[in-house]
């Protein structure tokens, strides 16, 4: 049993059953003596009758089953068995006509004429089911046609039977009446049984396989046939009982046969056919879809739909109805538009019809395809209406979101996992230059990388490869070659199941504001007006050289005289005069020195690996640098400077302390004379910090009456009289004794204390004017010194006035005296106080005359009295020819515009009479009396003779 399939045990088992209870039969007939009663069985012509047309009708149907079917779906086998058993049913036929007892047909009929029938019958019958049994039931292409093989049935059927009627004589004996069946009959019966046998055997052998076809029922009809041809070799007479066996078992075997053909020609292929629509039932419920039939009017032929709320109406209301009744006239026109369309062309897709429903707007996607119908019918169609309203709306939001990608301001960039670019928007485009064809399907690894340090990208690699975002920048060649700076943000894109799918990066062209910020750098590091340096680079260039302890000299450069500049000639003058300096000073240093502009006309140069020989020598060469004559505003400007020094690693180890070590040795270069070089000692950092406890002190000097005026006399050349005295202000200080008006006076300018100080000196000296009249002192001039910060202070005029008014003295005998820098600062506005004062009575003077640079114009326009001459230019006039020059080209300018003139510094005889000589009127120094507290003052006046006897002396002097 293990032999056959399981597909086909249980109806094997059956079939052994039958076959076995018929063999039981068949072994009990032949064991059993035959009662007499069946030697000759009554009505046998009858029965034989009967039971052959039976034969007959069975063969026949076994045909037409075959031939009504379409025969190029049947298995091979079956069309031959179709065939055969046309032939086989004739046999049988000619077999019934021939019996013994039915009329003549051609020739008599005999027992022998109808067994030669019949063992044709049988024969062909065998060799149909033995070639069933050999052929595959599985190739189901008709190799020779059910027509061919029909005629030649027909031809094998005609040719035999015309044998047998032409020449009876050529067939064998089969039969003897009264003796029974010849041995060639009854091995002819034992062959045929043999060949039925094998055809078991190869039914049994096919049902080793899956179930293909009923080979149970061709196993019982072939055994059956074979026990049928077993009776038939038993009888003795045609009309005995073994006879009518052999008969009953053929008409069984040709029942199941003809259920075995039945059940493969009809059965099997209903049943495939009820499947495949059980199979397309089950698959249009699955269908999410509304599946339809309708005609090319939109008529609904018929629904099919698992969820009829969807559907315009009930189905039983829309069959036969056309869209037109349910649908809006726009959306029945779209209908009508597919089913048009695939009339035309077999097929229509993608027609979308918008429902509302429940004021929900559902989209509906249509495929129709036009069904193959009788020629002559109206046409029919298969449409499908899929819901499709959620992939409208992921579509639309797909659409939207791709817009947005698309039209970002960024540059996006998209790749596959392997970094080849699948998509690039406009921006993109914008930027680099590339189109989206140039780029896409290129690997962002191979693209030109500009200047973008491959370190960059290697890190940028890694951090990808280990899923994790990357931030940085990227510095690319757009396509033209010019290069930009991008702020890149790229990271993986991952799908539902969290593997990386592409890798998407957002680039913002940084480029503006990286030149923004690097100009901001350059703002925030560089001097505008210089180009040099600031303070704050100047740190950074030598920070490494302090750290590490290396020697390095910082100088401190200030040029002289320079706020002369910016206050006669203008800021704009006082500008090109330092960017000529800053180009002088670049110029003379070595690559490896750091200048840079530290405020207004002071720069600071760092010599790296200098000794103090090496800085001294190269602060004398920068001396003469800046020397050269310069020409500006018409005019030759020298430009001298003071430098001072201070040595890293001697005098401090801090940048600050360097620096303020350099500008105290500057200052005292300064106070040396200036236009020269001073080195940072021990000893000026006391200087400095006296500098601040000097500015504690001097607020407490006033209240603290630490503060007076010395006078100094004022000598006219022409009387040798005493004219007035220039009050001098005088600090003598318990803590640190008297300082000199050089050094308290800039501290007290800087920080305001000038104001009261100022008004105090005015008051006192105007005071002392007032006494000395009323002590009968000859009348004389106040000079007074006048600070800018007092000068340009609003209300000097009602201020002077109430002092005058409150010591009683006319204004005509007060002079303030204001130096050349004061008064050309803002020349309009110190000729509009000029005038209000003057207005008054007072007189001015121009102190310090010759050290700045003065317009010819202003001087004109401003209400002067005197000019004063720089005791610079007294101090070498008997032997400098400059200073001569000088000295004189300045007498002849005041005498010029009207004013007098008085030499200050006088220490000399010699100078005086140089001065006189010359023209100059009034004289005041050393040579006649140093300043003089007021009571030795009024002495030494009072010992001068008076104008008029003076004058007489200094007639007679000249004698
Ligand atoms: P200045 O106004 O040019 O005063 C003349 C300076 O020359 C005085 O110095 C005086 O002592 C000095 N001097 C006079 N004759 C000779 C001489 O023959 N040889 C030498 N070598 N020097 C001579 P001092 O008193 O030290 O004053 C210095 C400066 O301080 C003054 O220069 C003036 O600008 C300022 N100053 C003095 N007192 C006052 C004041 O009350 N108010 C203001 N704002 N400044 C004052
Ligand atoms: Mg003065
Ligand atoms: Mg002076």
């Amino acid at each position: 049993m293990s032999l056959i399939h399981p597909t086909y045990q249980k109806e094997f088992r059956r079939a052994i059953g039958i076959v076995s209870l018929l063999t039981v039969l068949l072994l009990m007939v032949a064991v059993v003596p035959m009662p007499a009663a069946f030697h000759d069985v009554a009505h046998y012509l009858a029965l034989h009758t009967v039971v052959e047309t039976l034969s007959v009708i069975t063969a026949s149907v076994i045909f037409a089953v075959v031939w009504s079917s379409r025969q190029e779906s049947l298995p091979r086998p079956l069309v031959l068995l179709g065939s055969t058993f046309l032939g086989v049913a004739l046999f049988d036929f000619l077999h019934l006509l021939s019996y013994q007892g039915m009329p003549s047909f051609i020739t008599p009929s005999s027992p022998e004429k109808s067994i030669y029938f019949w063992l044709l019958g049988r024969l062909l019958g065998g060799m149909g089911l033995l070639a069933a049994g050999l052929v595959s039931w599985q190739k189901r292409r008709v190799w020779v046609p059910l027509g061919l093989q029909v005629l030649g049935v027909l031809l094998f059927v005609s040719a035999l039977s015309i044998l047998y009627f032409g020449w009876p004589g050529w067939v064998p004996r089969m039969f003897l009446p009264g003796q029974g069946l010849t041995p060639f009959k009854v091995g002819a019966e034992y062959i045929l049984i043999l060949l039925y046998l094998v055809a078991a055997g190869l039914f049994v052998w096919r049902m080793r396989q899956e179930r293909r076809f009923n080979a149970p029922d061709l196993f019982i009809a072939v055994c059956v046939m074979a026990q049928s041809e077993f009776f038939l070799t038993m009888y003795s007479r045609v009309t005995d009982g073994y006879s009518v066996l052999g008969h009953l078992y053929k008409i069984v075997a040709y029942i199941f046969l003809y259920r075995a053909v039945f059940s493969e020609a009809v059965q099997h292929p209903y049943d495939l056919l009820q499947d495949s629509r059980e199979q397309m039932r089950a698959t249009l419920d699955a269908l999410p879809d509304l599946v339809l039939d309708m005609d090319l009017d939109g008529r609904y032929l018929s629904i099919h739909t698992s969820k009829v709320d969807t559907l315009a109406a009930p189905p039983e209301r829309l069959l036969g109805r056309p869209v037109d009744e349910f649908l809006s006239t726009r959306n029945s026109q779209i209908v009508r538009g597919a089913l048009h369309e695939a009339y035309a062309h077999g097929q229509s897709r993608g027609k979308i019809l918008a429902l509302v429903s429940k004021q929900v707007v559902r989209y509906f996607e249509l495929s129709v395809a036009r069904k193959t119908t009788v020629r002559g019918q109206t046409p029919q169609f298969a449409v499908i209406s899929r819901d499709v309203t959620d992939r409208m709306k992921s579509e639309q939001a797909l659409r939207t979101l791709s817009m947005a990608v698309l039209q970002s301001p960024q540059s996006i960039i998209i790749t596959d996992r392997r970094a080849c670019i699948e998509f690039v928007n406009e921006a993109f485009t914008r930027i680099s230059g590339y189109t989206a064809a140039e780029v896409i399907g290129r690997n962002l690894r191979r693209l030109k990388p500009g200047r973008t340090p491959s370190a960059t990208f290697r890190t940028m690699w890694a951090q990808l490869a280990q899923g994790n975002a990357w931030r940085g920048e990227w510095i690319n060649l757009a396509k033209d070659g010019h290069e930009y700076i991008e702020s890149v943000l790229i990271y993986p894109v991952r799908n539902v199941q969290g593997e990386v799918t592409n890798y998407l990066a957002h680039n913002e062209d940084i480029t503006e504001a990286r030149r923004a910020a690097e100009q901001i750098r350059s703002l925030s590091h560089y001097d505008q007006l210089t180009g040099l340096p600031n303070r704050q680079l100047l740190r950074k260039h030598c920070q490494g050289a302090l750290d590490r302890g290396d020697p390095l000299a910082v100088l401190w450069i200030d040029l002289d005289h320079f706020k002369a500049v910016n206050d006669t000639l203008g800021h704009h003058v006082g500008d090109v005069l330092l960017q000529e300096m800053a180009r002088r000073l670049r110029k003379a240093l070595p690559e490896t020195a750091s200048v840079s502009r530290y405020s207004g006309d002071d720069f600071v140069v760092i010599l790296p690996m200098s000794s103090q020989d090496d800085a001294a020598r190269q602060a004398e060469a920068l001396l003469a640098t800046l020397y050269q004559p310069m020409h500006l505003a018409d005019q030759e400007i020298y430009t001298s400077a003071s430098i001072g020094v201070a040595l890293h690693p001697d005098d401090a180890v801090e940048f600050d302390m360097l620096l303020k070590h350099a500008e105290t040795a500057m200052y005292r270069a300064k106070s040396d004379g200036r236009h020269c070089v001073g080195f940072f000692t021990r000893e000026m950092q006391t200087h400095v910090s006296r500098e601040l406890l000097l500015g504690n002190a001097l607020k407490q000097a006033l209240q603290n009456q630490e503060l007076f005026l010395v006078y100094q006399p004022q000598i006219s050349f022409e009387s040798g009289a005493v004219l007035g005295a220039e009050a001098l202000l005088r600090w003598r200080s318990p803590q640190w004794g008297l300082v000199p008006p050089s050094e308290f006076i800039p501290i007290a300018e800087s920080s305001g204390l000038i104001a009261p100080i100022g008004e105090w000196v005015l008051r006192t000296a105007l005071r002392q004017l007032r006494q000395w009249q009323v002590q009968g002192l000859p009348p004389m001039c106040m000079a007074v010194n006048l600070s800018a910060v007092q000068f340009n202070r609003p209300g000097l005029g009602k201020q002077i006035q109430a002092i005058l008014a409150e010591a009683e003295v006319p204004a005509g005998l007060l002079e303030l005296e204001i130096t050349e820098a004061v008064a050309m600062k803002s020349p309009e506005i110190a000729a509009l106080r000029m005038e209000e004062l003057a207005h008054m009575g007072v007189r001015f003077a121009i102190d310090d005359f010759g050290t700045g640079y003065s317009s010819l114009s202003y001087l004109k326009r401003f209400r002067l009295h005197k000019l004063k001459i720089d005791q610079s230019f007294v101090r070498d006039i008997n032997l400098d020819p400059d200073d001569q020059a000088i000295a004189t080209a300045i007498i002849q300018l005041s005498r010029s515009l009207g004013l007098r003139t008085i030499a200050e510094g006088v220490e000399t005889f010699e100078q005086q009479e140089f001065l006189r000589a010359n023209g100059c009127e009034e004289a005041q120094g050393y040579f006649y009396s140093k300043p003089l507290e007021a009571k030795a003052f009024t002495a030494f006046v009072q010992q001068m003779p008076s104008p008029s006897l003076a004058r007489q002396a200094h007639a007679s002097e000249l004698k």
